[in-house]
């Protein structure tokens, strides 16, 4: 392990997250905080499961873009791309024409991770079908793949409680990462996503919820 565990893959993040996260990794503690603040766990552990989730995502957004030849988990992943997430098109050559058969490789590590974790990954990936560099557009399509996530109007129902996006600028070269917002895709200050007003909502949500406890 490098001398700063935070170096490989938060190094465009604030230094007071990567001071607390080297904290927590320190104190053997990192786990046992994500899963406080992450504890909703999802079944979707086997490639075919896999394939099924992110076929009916691309289904209900992307349904132009291009077959999907393959959906997996990938356990040597962070090791061979050094990547949490891959999608590749491996071109050959099919009865005198040229076919590109695309794939997405997710970490294998998704697994057991929170379910939000494997919706971001699932959405990234995903994204790239249509837009390869991490421009504008490819966060526009993110923010909008993420804006249509299933809700639940009840406990018992499948969903999330409520989603909100923050989009940041962020280089990932080191320098500060800024705050993008008001201008697309950063949503809107009056949309149900802003995350300030997600943050109320769900404060609200809550607050009837657990009212009695
Ligand atoms: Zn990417």
């Amino acid at each position: 392990m490098s001398a700063d565990p935070t170096a490989k893959y938060l190094a465009a993040y604030a230094p007071e997250l990567r001071a607390q996260v080297r904290r927590l990794i320190a104190e053997g503690r990192l786990a046992e905080s994500l899963e406080r603040r992450h504890p909703e766990r999802h079944d979707i552990t086997s490639d075919g499961a896999l394939y099924d989730d992110v076929m009916a995502l691309k289904n209900r957004h992307m349904r132009s873009a291009g077959p999907l030849a393959k959906v997996l988990y990938d356990s040597r992943l962070h090791l061979t791309h050094q990547a949490l997430g891959t999608h590749t098109a491996v071109s050959r050559l099919q009865g005198g024409r040229l076919k590109a058969k695309r794939e997405i490789r997710i970490a294998s590590l998704f697994r057991e991770a929170p379910a939000a974790f494997l919706r971001m990954i699932v959405v990234h990936e995903l994204a790239h079908l249509k837009e390869r560099a991490h421009d504008r557009a490819f966060y526009a399509l993110c923010t909008h793949m993420l804006q249509k996530l299933q809700c639940r109007s009840k406990v018992g129902d499948e969903g999330f409680d409520a989603i909100g996006a923050v989009v940041v600028d962020c280089k990932n070269d080191g320098t500060p990462i800024t705050l993008a917002t008001a201008s697309p895709p950063a949503p809107a200050p009056s949309s149900d996503f802003d995350y300030s007003r997600f943050v109320r909502r769900l404060a609200q949500l809550y607050a009837t919820r657990f009212a009695r406890i």
